[in-house]
C-alpha cells in the first residue's frame, strides 16, 4: 500500500501521518526528514539542498526522484509506506507512478489536508522542533530540552530556517504554484483522492484522517 499525504506546510500532515502510518502498520518517510539530515551531516545531498530548503524553495525533481526510488526499494517498505512531503510537483507525481509500476505497485490513496492560510502563518510562525528526532512542536520555546526525545542525547528545540516568516510565506507561494496541480493531476489520472477537513484538534483531525483509509 503507498499512501501519498498531499497539504500545505504547516496543514499537519507530517503528524497525522505518523498516526496513519502506526494504524497500517506501515512506515513513513518524510523527504523533508531526510534532507534535513542529509544537510546536518554535510553530505553532498544535503548541502546541495540546504540553500533551496532555507529558502522555501523546492529541491529539483531529479534528487527527490532518486530519494523516493531508493526508498520505495528497500526491502522494509515493500509492504507499504506513506510518503508525507512528496509527491509535490507534477513530474515528481509522474515519476512515482512510473516507480510504482516498474516495482509492481501502485498509490492506492491521496489525502489532501486542507486548510486556510491565514491558520497555517500562525501555526508555522508558532511551531518549534527537536532538532534530534524532528518532532514538531506548538507552543514550546526555542532551547529547551525536548525531555521526551527518545535520541540519545536528547534534542533541543529549535526554530527550523524555513519556518520564519519570509520563508513560511515562500513556501505557501511554492504550495499554490507547484503542489496544487497534483491534486488535479491525480483526479485526471484516476487517482483516489480523499480530503481531509485539517481544522481543529490533532484528536479530531485523527480521527477524520482514519475514516479516509478505511480504519
Ligand atoms: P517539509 O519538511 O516537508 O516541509 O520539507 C522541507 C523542505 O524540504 C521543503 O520546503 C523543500 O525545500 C524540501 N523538500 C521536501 N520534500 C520535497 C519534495 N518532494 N520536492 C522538493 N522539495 C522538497
Amino acid at each position: 500500500m503507498i499512501v501519498v499525504l498531499l497539504g500545505p506546510p504547516g496543514s499537519g500532515k507530517g503528524t497525522q501521518g505518523e498516526r496513519v502510518a502506526a494504524a497500517l502498520g506501515v512506515p513513513k518517510i518524510s523527504t523533508g526528514d531526510v534532507l534535513r539530515a542529509a544537510a546536518k551531516a554535510g553530505t553532498p545531498l544535503g548541502l546541495e539542498a540546504k540553500g533551496y530548503m532555507d529558502r522555501g524553495d523546492l529541491v529539483p525533481d531529479p534528487v527527490i526522484l532518486g530519494i523516493m526510488k531508493d526508498a520505495l526499494a528497500k526491502p522494509e517498505h515493500t509492504r507499504g509506506v506513506i510518503l508525507d512531503g512528496v509527491v509535490r510537483t507534477v513530474p515528481q507525481a509522474e515519476g512515482l507512478e512510473r516507480v510504482a509500476k516498474e516495482l509492481g505497485r501502485k498509490v492506492d490513496v491521496i489525502l489532501l489536508f486542507e486548510i486556510a492560510d491565514e491558520e497555517l502563518v500562525t501555526r508555522l510562525s508558532a511551531r518549534t522542533t527537536c532538532g534530534a528526532c524532528q518532532s514538531p512542536f506548538a507552543g514550546r520555546q526555542p532551547g529547551e530540552v525536548h525531555a521526551e526525545c527518545a535520541m540519545t542525547p536528547k534534542g533541543t528545540l529549535v526554530r527550523r530556517a524555513d519556518d520564519e516568516p519570509e520563508s513560511i510565506r515562500n513556501r505557501l507561494r511554492v504550495y499554490k504554484a507547484q503542489t496544487e496541480p497534483v491534486v488535479a493531476w491525480y483526479r485526471g489520472h484516476g487517482g483516489n483522492v480523499q480530503s481531509v477537513d485539517a481544522r481543529g484538534s490533532f484528536e479530531d483531525v485523527a480521527a477524520r484522517t482514519l475514516r479516509a483509509v478505511g480504519r
